[in-house]
C-alpha cells in the first residue's frame, strides 16, 4: 500500500504525462493549439469527483474548461487557479528525449510544457480534486480553470473568457504561472521565493523600411531597402534604453537578504548594466529584461527576386515594455534608436498591451507567505516582475489581485528554469510536482475557508 504522498506525487507525476503527450501545440493560428485534448483529459479527470464542470470553446478545437467548488457565502473572496493547456513548439532535433513522450526518467517528467506550465495546471487540477473528494465547503468559491490559447495572446482562452464569461471564472484572487524558485544565498540563510506580482508589456510592432527598386546587375549607390533594415536591425541591437529602477524591482532586491555590496548596483540606473557582467548570463539577461523597455528584432520579410532591388522591407520587433512606457514612448524610442534612418522607417502594425501590476501586500500575499512556509521553514516571499507576459494581465485589469506562482524542489535553479521555457528538455522533478500539488490545497484551505 502506497503512503499518501506517493500516491499524490504519482497521481500529479501520470496526469502531467498525459497532458503533456496529448500535445496541445499552439502555433498562433486559430487552426492550432487543439487544446480540446487536454480539455477531455481534464474533464474525465476531476469528472468523476462530483465538482461541477463546465466548458467553453470559442473557436472549434480550443477548448477552455472550468471546474468550481461554490462557496457557501457568494461575497466571500473567492479564488481562481488558472493553468493553461496549449505548449510552444519543440523542435526534437534538440531534444535528448521525445519532447511529446512525457517520460519520466529518474524522478523526472521530461516534455514540452513541464515547466510552462503544464505542472501546474496538473497539480492545480489534483488539488481541485481531491478538495472535492474530501468534501471542501469552503466559504468563497475556489475556480479551477484550465485554458486554452495562452502562448498566442489569449484571444481563444483567457481573453475570451475575462470578456465574456465573467461569471464562470471572475475571482478575487488569481493564482497562475510561474514563480516560485527558491533563490538561496541570503546572509540570514532563509530562502526567497519569488512572486510575480507583475508583468512587462507587450507592443509588437512590424518596421517597413522603404528603398528604391532597380536592377540588381547594377547594384552600386541604389538605395536598397534589405541594406538599409540591415542596418536598422544592428541599430536596434545596439540601442541602450535608459534604465528604470522600479518599485517592484527595488523591492524584490532589498528582499533577498544578499550583500550591500552585490545589492547597490543593481539599485543604480548608472552602474546597473556594468554590474550585469558579473552575474551569470541567464541572470542577467533577466535582470536586463527588469529594467529595461527591450527591443528584440526577429522576423523579416523582403524582396522579390534575385534581380531585383528590393523596395520594401517589413522588420517584426518584439518590444516589451516597462510599466508606463505605452506606444507613444515607444515610438520615441524607436526615433531615438534609428537615428537619422528614422524617416526611412514605417510603423505600419502596432499591438500596444501595456503592463499590469497588482498589489504585493495583500490577504493572498499572506496567505502564500504562510502556506510556502509549511515547506520551506523559515523562508520569505519576495516580489518579482515577469519579463514576459501571461494571462495574468487579463484579470488583473478586471481588478483581481494576481500573482504568478507555484512551489519548486531546491533541484532547480533559477538558471535552469528559465532556460528551460520554450527552450530544448524542458523537464521538472516529481517532488516539485507534489509541493505545488500540496501547496494549492493549503493555499485554498487557508484563503477560502470560513
Ligand atoms: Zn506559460
Amino acid at each position: 500500500m502506497p503512503d499518501a504522498a506517493t500516491s499524490l506525487s504519482d497521481e500529479v507525476t501520470d496526469l502531467l504525462q498525459h497532458l503533456i503527450r496529448n500535445a496541445c501545440v499552439n502555433d498562433g493560428t486559430v487552426e492550432s493549439g487543439h487544446e480540446v485534448r487536454n480539455a477531455d483529459l481534464l474533464e474525465s479527470y476531476l469528472g468523476t469527483s462530483g465538482l461541477d464542470v463546465e466548458r467553453y470553446e470559442p473557436a472549434p478545437g480550443r477548448t477552455s474548461l472550468v471546474a468550481r467548488i461554490e462557496g457557501r457565502r457568494p461575497e466571500a473572496p473567492s479564488l481562481l487557479l488558472m493553468g493553461h493547456t496549449d505548449v510552444v513548439p519543440a523542435n526534437p532535433d534538440g531534444w535528448q528525449r521525445d519532447p511529446f513522450g512525457g517520460d519520466l526518467v529518474d524522478g523526472e517528467v521530461w516534455g514540452r510544457g513541464a515547466v510552462d506550465m503544464l505542472n501546474l495546471t496538473a497539480s492545480m487540477a489534483v488539488a481541485t480534486r481531491r478538495l472535492a473528494d474530501a468534501g471542501f465547503r469552503p466559504d468563497g468559491t475556489l475556480i479551477y480553470l484550465a485554458v486554452a490559447d495562452e502562448e498566442a495572446l489569449g484571444t481563444w482562452g483567457a481573453e475570451h473568457l475575462a470578456q465574456h464569461e465573467l461569471d464562470a471564472v471572475g475571482a478575487t484572487y488569481v493564482i497562475t504561472e510561474s514563480g516560485g524558485i527558491p533563490i538561496k544565498g541570503a546572509a540570514d540563510g532563509a530562502l526567497r521565493l519569488p512572486v510575480l506580482v507583475g508583468e512587462k508589456g507587450s507592443c509588437w510592432c512590424t518596421l517597413r523600411v522603404k528603398g528604391t527598386p532597380g536592377h540588381a546587375s547594377q547594384p552600386w549607390a541604389t538605395d536598397n531597402a534589405l541594406v538599409t533594415a540591415a542596418e536598422v536591425v544592428r541599430r536596434l541591437d545596439q540601442y541602450r534604453p535608459e534604465t528604470m529602477i522600479h518599485e517592484t524591482w527595488r523591492r524584490f532586491l532589498g528582499d533577498l537578504g544578499l550583500p550591500d555590496e552585490v545589492v547597490a548596483p543593481l539599485l543604480d540606473p548608472d552602474r546597473l548594466v556594468d554590474a550585469l557582467g558579473s552575474l551569470p548570463t541567464g541572470m542577467a539577461r533577466q535582470f536586463h529584461a527588469c529594467t529595461h523597455t527591450t527591443f528584440a528584432p526577429t522576423v523579416v520579410r523582403g524582396g522579390t527576386k534575385t534581380n531585383v532591388i528590393p523596395d520594401r522591407v517589413d522588420l517584426e520587433v518584439d518590444i516589451r515594455t516597462l510599466p508606463g512606457v505605452e506606444l507613444p514612448e515607444v515610438e520615441a524610442m524607436l526615433d531615438e534608436a534609428l537615428g537619422d534612418l528614422a524617416d526611412r522607417v514605417e510603423i505600419v502594425e502596432s499591438h500596444d498591451d501595456p503592463a499590469t501590476h497588482s498589489p504585493i501586500d495583500s490577504p493572498l500575499w499572506e496567505a502564500l507567505s504562510r502556506t510556502s512556509r509549511a515547506f520551506y521553514a523559515g523562508s520569505h516571499l519576495v516580489p518579482f516582475f515577469n519579463v514576459g507576459a501571461t494571462d495574468a494581465r487579463f484579470f488583473r485589469r478586471l481588478g483581481a489581485t494576481s500573482y504568478g506562482y507555484g512551489l519548486f524542489s531546491e533541484k532547480l535553479t533559477f538558471e535552469d528554469y528559465g532556460r528551460m521555457f520554450h527552450g530544448d528538455d524542458e523537464r521538472v522533478d516529481v517532488e516539485s510536482l507534489r509541493l505545488s500539488t500540496e501547496l494549492w490545497e493549503a493555499t485554498a484551505r487557508d484563503i477560502l475557508a470560513p
